[in-house]
């Protein structure tokens, strides 16, 4: 594995790489991600090896030019309707992190969708991954670059720790900004659905195609043959400790153990547990909190939030606790998906 910087040469030395089958984890503006060209086999076949991702579970295929989506999707198949909703989020919402579930073109290879007839694609806005794209081959597959069911990595030196040799490059472009996964929306039926919360918020999305359907039940078992959309495992997104999620009264109640560690989403509620466990606010390594700005609304506090999730967990997982506490964020905006991930990183429990 050899480091790279976001410079114009690096990238160029990625992307051919990618080129020649080999992988290279990248920054995008939601996780790193884990490259590798999107119409070769052998090289889809080295992202799931290095990942020890199971095969139903399909990949994001990434684009850095609208023009390029032909060549993944079909979209002369959707409806006039769908075709509408499809033009207004590509104007409105892309590049961004919003990944679009559209039919498939045939030469998709069945890998990159785990069999699905339809595609997962990806305009993102990061420019490092925009350069990446169209140095190498217009439409690069890219999961999160974590092995399969741990943290997203939202840092180029969570990769090298968690991936190591699997890898044959990594560009540090710094910290990914906004921390969660993209939206995956299903545009195949009407209304659209969110199968995966994300990076893009319900309400951004219905304020450009109105109304969208929510999500399914987790399942805990891999379904059958493919799975609608991996995120939708029970257990996904997992630190090493067992996680514990709480909403904010119960939280502040907590009595305080020592061994474990505390995840906070305010200030405020920390301070009030702090008061209840006699312990002054700050200066215990085992207690963390994702947003520190008080006047920020609760909107914005979500940004905050997101984009100090993982990198917090990733912490909290390195100094080895007994058991995580985590509080549930506001459920608008980031909220959405910020819950979702704590969710099925509790479930990994059970
Ligand atoms: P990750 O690669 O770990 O960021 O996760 C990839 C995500 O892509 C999954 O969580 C799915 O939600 C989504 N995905 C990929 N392909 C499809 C597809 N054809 N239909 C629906 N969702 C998909
Ligand atoms: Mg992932």
């Amino acid at each position: 594995m050899r480091m790279l910087t976001s410079g114009d040469e690096d990238i160029r030395i990625a992307a051919e790489a990618i080129k020649a089958g080999r992988l290279a984890a990248f920054p995008t503006e939601t996780v790193y991600g884990l490259g590798g060209d999107a119409f070769n086999v052998s090289a889809l076949a080295r992202i799931f090896e290095a990942k020890r991702r199971p095969r139903f579970d399909p990949l994001i295929v990434h684009i850095a030019d609208l023009s390029t989506l032909d060549m993944a999707a079909d979209i002369r198949s959707l409806s006039p309707s769908l075709r509408a909703k499809l033009d207004v989020l590509c104007r409105e919402l892309w590049p961004g992190p919003l990944t679009l579930a559209l039919p498939k073109q045939p030469s998709v290879p069945d890998l990159a969708t785990s069999g699905l007839p339809t595609v997962a694609v990806r305009f993102p806005s990061h420019p490092v991954a925009q350069k990446l794209i169209r140095y190498s081959t217009g439409v690069i597959a890219a999961p999160s670059a974590n092995p399969f069911g741990y943290l997203s990595p939202t840092k180029a030196g969570h990769v090298q720790e968690q991936l190591g040799e699997r890898v044959d490059f990594i560009i540090d472009g710094g910290r990914a900004g906004i921390g969660v996964e993209s939206t995956v929306l299903d545009l195949t039926e009407d209304p659209a659905r969110i199968l995966r919360p994300g990076g893009t918020s319900r309400e951004a999305i219905e304020a450009v195609i109105g109304h969208v359907e929510m999500g399914f039940p987790p399942t805990r078992d891999a379904p059958q043959a493919a799975l609608h959309s991996p995120g939708q495992l029970a257990s996904h997104y997992a630190p090493k400790a067992p996680l514990f999620l709480h909403d904010a009264g119960a939280m502040s109640h907590l009595p305080f153990c020592p061994g474990e560690a505390y995840l906070f989403f305010d200030e405020e509620t920390r301070g009030a547990w702090s008061m209840r466990n006699a312990r002054n606010a700050g200066g215990d390594e085992r207690i963390f909190t994702l947003t520190h700005d008080a006047d920020k609304g609760t909107a914005d506090k979500t940004l905050e939030a997101a984009a100090n999730l993982f990198d917090t967990l990733y912490i909290i997982d390195n100094i080895k606790p007994s058991a995580i506490h985590a509080q549930k964020s506001p459920d608008i905006g980031l909220g959405v998906a910020i819950n979702d991930r704590l969710t099925r990183a509790a479930a990994k429990r059970n």
